[in-house]
């Protein structure tokens, strides 16, 4: 008797699950159901460009999905190919691990001119994501603004300070590629709330910033505490001390002798973006922390910049059929059980925070899960499970892409890069499907 399980979402969250599932059982079959051709989720779509050795996890992923009882479906939407409730019907057990995948609004006035933009829309861009390739951000700037101190702010960051040959290594779309290189960007700035010690970079990212050889890390150093306040918990304390370390490492470097600056800011938060069609520049407020919040002080001082990008967090979307929790964005669930043969994982389970293997504990979860749900094997194998998916495509004419399919778009992506790129990605869906279904001579 076999456990069909469909998982919605092949990112690290689902690959994860499904190894699990093939370690758990024998007789367990596997469906991964992905809306891209690619698989790997933020792996290829948010990860960043320059940071190829973290790609790498995406092999370890490839091997589960070369197993033989796990098939992959891409070009397949949950919600628009099929619904929910469909998949239900022909699985013992659905695991969602979809993620989050919608930016959080920066809500101040004049957050929708020209030239904002939210950092899921700004990554996708530069990552080839097909849901972002026209978004075509002005980079003939002179300043660029990032709001947030997380990775994902940093990352963008350094991305816009790097230089042409910093970049040549990277897996960044020709057209990303291109606008970066011709941009007259020299200044960038990274705005938190709070101040350095409380930022959320993690030390290794921070100190990369150190070794770029066309641009300078700038903070100022009166805000650089001897060491992170001891009511802080042991590792944040440690991480924090490390960071600060870093940023004192950055007064170390001559200016004079870099044409790009990154300037890490502190203590202010954005009130308004300024300019009339396009964003000309923001205009900040001082904040001050009282009793562990960010507060503004009524102060305000104004930024000139060609570009804002908001890294303040991503959301999870509605799914029909599913509750939703606003506040915190994701699907409400309990340790990832939303009910009897549904479940959740990642970022969609989560809420958008942790690194690429922090899914891995939602994996083990969902086999317990399934233990309790399907130990007794009661009413599995009733269902029609692959077959049954794979008719449902083929009546709706769905062009699904197999793994088999992705290996041959991915040995295209490697034969097309120019050395010393990885690869040239495939950044549109049409034209995926083209080289896929075009005839061999
Ligand atoms: C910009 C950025 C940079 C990052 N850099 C790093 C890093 O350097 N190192 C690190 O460890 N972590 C990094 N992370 C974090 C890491 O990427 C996440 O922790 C992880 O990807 C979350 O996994 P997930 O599977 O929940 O979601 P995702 O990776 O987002 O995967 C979700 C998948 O579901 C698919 N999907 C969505 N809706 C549907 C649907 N309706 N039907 C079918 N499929 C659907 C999506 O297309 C996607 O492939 C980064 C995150 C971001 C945003």
């Amino acid at each position: 008797m076999t456990l069909s399980v469909a998982i919605i979402g092949s990112g690290p969250a689902g690959f994860y699950t499904a190894d699990a599932l093939l370690k758990y059982r024998d007789d367990i079959e596997v469906d991964i159901i992905e809306r891209l051709p690619t698989p790997y989720g933020l792996i290829r779509g948010g990860v960043a460009p320059d940071h190829q050795t973290t790609k790498k996890v995406a092999k370890k992923f490839e091997r589960t999905a070369l197993t033989d009882r796990v098939a992959f479906y891409g070009n397949v939407e949950i919600g628009k190919d099929l619904t929910l409730a469909e998949l239900r019907d022909m699985y013992d057990a659905v695991t969602l691990a979809v993620g989050a995948p919608a930016d959080r609004k920066l809500s101040i006035p004049g957050a929708d001119k020209k030239g904002v933009h939210g950092s899921a829309a700004f990554v996708g861009w530069y990552n080839g994501h097909p849901d972002f390739q026209e978004l075509e951000p002005d980079l003939n700037v002179d300043a660029a603004v990032v709001i947030g101190n997380g990775n994902v702010a940093l990352d963008i960051g350094r991305l816009l300070a790097r230089s042409d040959i910093g970049r040549s290594k990277t897996d960044l779309p020709e057209y990303a590629r291109a606008a970066m290189d011709e941009s007259p960007v020299k200044d960038v700035y990274l705005f938190g709330r709070r101040g350095p010690a409380d930022a959320k970079f993690t030390n290794v990212e921070l100190r990369e910033m150190l070794g770029l050889t066309e641009s300078i890390s700038m903070v100022d150093p009166s805000l650089l505490v001897d060491s992170a306040p001891d009511d802080m918990d042991d590792r944040a304390k440690r991480l924090a001390d490390k960071n600060l370390d870093t940023m004192r490492a950055f007064a170390q470097r001559d200016p004079a002798k870099f044409e790009k600056r990154v300037h890490f800011e502190f203590y202010a938060s954005p009130v308004e973006i300024l300019g009339d069609d396009h964003v000309t520049g923001i205009r900040m407020e001082r904040t001050q922390v009282v009793d562990g919040r960010a507060v503004g002080t009524g102060e305000t001082f104004d930024v000139p910049c060609g570009l804002v990008v908001a890294a303040i967090g991503y959301r999870a979307e509605p799914i029909e059929g599913l509750p939703y929790d606003e506040k915190l964005g994701i699907i409400p669930n309990d340790r990832g059980r939303i009910d009897r043969g549904m479940y959740a994982v990642g970022w969609i389970k989560r809420g958008p925070s942790g690194v690429i293997s922090s899914s891995r504990p939602d994996a083990a979860q969902v086999i317990d899960h399934i233990s309790e749900d399907f130990g007794d094997l009661k009413g599995v194998g009733s269902k029609s499970g692959r077959t049954g998916l794979e008719k449902l495509l083929k009546d709706r004419g769905v062009r699904a892409v197999s793994f088999a399919d992705w290996q041959s778009l991915e040995d295209a992506e490697h034969a097309r890069a120019t050395h010393p790129a990885p690869r040239q990605k495939f950044t549109d869906v049409d034209d995926m499907i083209d080289h896929l279904d075009r005839p061999t001579s």
